[in-house]
């Protein structure tokens, strides 16, 4: 045969054992344990390489929890304008959205296959907008910089879904309760992002919780920590009239509206947080879990 052929023909089984081995994955969630939602605090992109109380708290939670089907993330990173896309690629790249970072992070690898039969699912729980699947993207460092160390094997299919920039809070918080379904079918729902999350007033040399947290940084994560407690979700979708903190805390809102889909997909589930700190100031890590 054709070396260039039996290339070609290889590389097509693989795809197809590829594919098959996504769809045994998605099988096996019709008997799966229902997963909890989540919203994690990713930060800087360095804490790939970082040891620091952060991302030991993230080895020992993805210890913690069960074990997923697959992983639908929604992150700060992947926005769109008035669409709503779903990720349905069998191998998602590990797509490296920063500037200016060491040569060894652009050479770090998140290696996780895609979940396209759970992506198609996806989009037929969500009523309240057309979504469309795309291959244009893959994994952004929103989802795999922390999945790196929550699930450091890779070994756990993850699909994403974009954060359609044109709607409001409450829109992205729909979402959410549209997507609680797939806890059932044991996906664990993620949001990414960063409760505080105000660039221009970084400490760049400071990467853990400090004295030097601005105290509007402080205020306002305690406030949001309060209303999740207190299971305020209208507070926490109209975040603005939270607390005088608000508008130095969320600039803008991508990365705060992650929390808006797990809380959405948590339903009225009881918060806990698992991570609570500062890196630079004004980066809030505050990660949160909603049910068991
Ligand atoms: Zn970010």
């Amino acid at each position: 045969m054709n070396p260039r052929r039996r290339r070609v023909l290889h590389g097509v089984a693989a795809i197809a054992a590829l594919a098959r081995w996504a769809d045994a994955a998605c099988a096996q969630s019709s008997t799966a344990v229902r997963m909890p939602s989540i919203f994690v605090g990713h930060g800087s992109p360095m804490n790939v390489l970082a040891d620091n109380a952060f991302t030991r708290q993230l080895r020992i939670w993805g210890v913690s929890l069960p074990r997923p089907t697959a992983i639908l993330s929604v992150s700060a990173h992947w926005l769109t304008r008035g669409v709503t896309a779903v990720g349905s690629q069998l191998r998602p790249d590990t797509i490296h959205d920063f500037d200016g970072f060491p040569p060894s992070l652009y050479e770090t690898r998140y290696p996780a296959v895609g979940a396209p039969t759970l992506a198609h699912e996806a989009i037929g729980l969500v009523h309240r907008t057309p979504v469309r699947t795309t291959q244009e993207w893959g994994l952004d460092h929103g989802t795999w910089t922390v999945l790196y160390h929550l699930f450091p094997k890779a070994d756990v299919p993850v699909f994403q879904m974009s954060i359609d920039y044109d709607r409001v809070g409450a829109w992205h918080y729909a979402i959410g309760r549209e997507l609680a379904a797939l806890r059932e079918r044991g996906v664990l729902v993620m949001g990414s992002g960063n409760i505080v999350h105000t660039l221009r007033a970084t400490e760049p040399d400071v990467r853990e919780a400090t004295s030097s947290t601005r105290t509007w940084a402080r205020s306002f994560d305690d406030a949001v920590a309060k209303a999740l407690d207190a299971h305020d979700h209208d507070a926490l979708i109209a975040y603005g009239s939270l607390d005088s903190g608000a508008p130095l805390a969320v600039p803008t809102p991508d990365h705060y509206w992650p929390l808006l889909y797990a809380l959405g997909a948590a339903r009225d589930e009881k918060p806990r947080t698992v991570f609570a700190g500062f890196h630079a100031g004004t980066i809030s890590m505050r990660c949160v879990q909603f049910g068991a």
